[in-house]
């Protein structure tokens, strides 16, 4: 009878844990459980973005770095501008935006909760073009936007710590935090562990960065070349962008049905 006991008390404080923390994605509107606060989030998001800066070394290319961070400002501006339009804003409070490329040979970039962007060298030679690289972005910083990362988070502690209550598990165990911190944003690779975003993740951050890259002024027909390039990439595929959720061909398949939609933006901002 004791597992069954458990299972009460587990479903009964997620349930309760839900009731309070349900968020809405953008775009697909599937509500989400994003337990921790947001706040919590974004001060995690520095001190590992942080440590990563000092310990990278950043590219002395002057006209590439120049393309990251132009890429990157229309990229956030076209997310502001979006979430503005449909009321959701406050999503981004604590957002201080900032555009790195690091010197790197994996194929790659993330963007953190607070607006942390970070670009590998490795990646260009697959984005090509500024338009290449804003279907990157946009996807990246969709997975910060739709507090992706907070959700992976908050079903670890859920599975994991349920008879607990969030706020006495942060307090209490900060070790614990910090590496559920890192194993849901992908920075496990230094570390040995990763967890790839789940296949509903990619495809909300597919959607969603069609949708920023349109809005920024860049045609989404771009995405499905840009991920066409990239499936041609051999060896061992690192998480995130090259993550394999969903395949290749299912992910360009999707891209291409929901291009009309992409369109519809591309057309009323350009
Ligand atoms: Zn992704």
């Amino acid at each position: 009878m004791k597992p069954l006991i458990q299972n009460i008390k587990y479903i009964t404080l997620l349930l309760l844990l839900m009731a309070s923390s349900c968020s809405t994605v953008p775009l697909t509107g599937r509500k989400q459980i994003a337990l921790l606060p947001e706040s919590q989030v974004i001060n995690l998001s520095l001190t590992n973005y942080n440590s990563f800066i000092k310990s990278h070394k950043q590219s002395t290319n002057i006209r590439k770095t120049q393309m990251v961070k132009s890429v990157g400002a229309k990229i956030a501006a076209a997310v502001k501008s979006y979430l503005k339009s449909k009321g959701q804003e406050s999503l981004i409070d604590g957002y201080r935006w900032e555009y790195n490329l690091v010197v790197d040979p994996q194929p790659n970039a993330w963007c953190m909760p607070g607006g942390k962007i970070v670009v590998y060298t490795g990646i260009l030679p697959y984005t090509k073009n500024a338009a290449g690289l804003a279907v990157v972005l946009g996807h990246e910083v969709a997975h910060a936007v739709a507090r992706h990362g907070n959700e992976r988070m908050s079903q670890q502690i859920a599975a994991n710590y349920g008879a607990q209550l969030l706020a006495t598990f942060i307090q209490n165990k900060p070790k614990e935090t910090q590496i559920l911190f890192q194993q849901a944003f992908g920075l496990g690779a230094q570390y040995g562990i990763m967890l790839p975003y789940s296949r509903l993740h990619e495809s909300e951050a597919d959607k969603m960065g069609l949708v920023f890259m349109a809005i920024a002024g860049y045609n989404p027909h771009e995405a499905i070349s840009f991920w066409e390039r990239m499936s041609k990439v051999g060896g061992q595929k690192p998480p995130e962008i090259m993550s394999t959720h969903p395949s290749d061909a299912t992910r360009i398949e999707a891209l291409k049905k929901f291009m009309p939609i992409a369109m519809k933006y591309y057309n009323k901002n350009n």
